[in-house]
């Protein structure tokens, strides 16, 4: 599903990556582990295609297309999902409002029709059962005066509307307490735990990995991938740190 090959990239003019290789099939939890610096969001942000992430080499195909010839907004259509550690708060504009527009863009971008006000409604509403979410909580400003877990939930809430086919989610377990992580790994295995989806989690910490169990765990260290393995790598680098296992 996602294929990244050779991948070079600058933050400015610092290179950042420096041939990163990483082959995600559809159905596979990965987790990417490692030092702070090591370039974790830095592969999240240029796989998103934001501003001043600049590819200098390399190739990422998505699903049999070329992902670095899309625009951000083409991404996310295609079926790529990003989540970070500290959602944005949209004053002025409620949740359920930047949903259906995010959810209708994507699906404009992708030549499908629509969903009416009444079909959106029922779609928020089954995500919002699904994942515990208070509907008055869908009407507020987007995460304007939530607080942590909340915005947890409301990031799994639109993951789950946007229904994506991949979703990075770069540390969005730092910081929570342990309703909180719950929240997000529930959210996760229920959305996207499936044979035609994937996920790539960056996380320190293997309370995350506890609540959902990836198949692969990578170690990102100095702009590649230095080490590959299954789950027990994550245990191995808790004990162990990273100088040790990546050396
Ligand atoms: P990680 O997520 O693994 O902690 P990052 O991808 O955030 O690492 O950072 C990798 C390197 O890129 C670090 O040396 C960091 O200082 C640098 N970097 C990240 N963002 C910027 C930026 N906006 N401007 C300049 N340097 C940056
Ligand atoms: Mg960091
Ligand atoms: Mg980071």
């Amino acid at each position: 599903m996602l294929k990244i090959e050779n991948l070079h990239a600058n933050v400015g003019d610092k290179p950042i990556l420096k041939g990163l290789n990483l082959n995600i099939n559809a159905g596979e939890i990965h987790a990417i582990m490692g030092p702070n610096g090591a370039g974790k969001s830095t592969l999240a942000y240029t796989i998103g295609g934001r501003d001043g992430y600049d590819v200098t080499g390399g190739a990422v195909d998505f699903d049999g297309e070329d992902l670095l010839s899309l625009d951000p907004h083409e991404r996310a259509a295609a079926g790529l999902f990003l989540g970070f550690q500290y959602p944005v708060e949209i004053p002025g504009v409620s949740n359920l409002q930047f949903l259906r527009e995010s959810l209708n863009a994507q699906k404009r971008a992708r030549g499908e029709d629509e969903l009416s006000g009444a079909e959106f409604i029922r779609l928020a509403k089954e995500k919002a059962a699904m994942l515990k979410m208070d509907m008055e909580m869908l009407k507020r400003p987007v995460n304007v005066g939530f607080s942590g877990g909340e915005k947890k939930r409301n990031e799994m809430v639109q993951m789950g509307i946007i229904d994506p086919k991949i979703a990075i989610l770069d540390e969005t377990d730092s910081g929570l307490d342990i309703d909180a992580l719950r929240i997000v790994g529930e959210g996760i295995n229920n959305i996207m735990r499936r044979p035609d989806k994937a996920v790539l989690l960056i996380t320190h910490y293997q309370r995350l990995l506890d609540l959902v169990k990836p198949d692969f765990v990578h170690v990102l260290a100095g702009g590649k991938i230095v080490r590959s393995g299954g789950a027990e790598l994550a245990l191995e680098l808790e004990e162990y740190g990273y100088e040790e296992v990546a050396a």
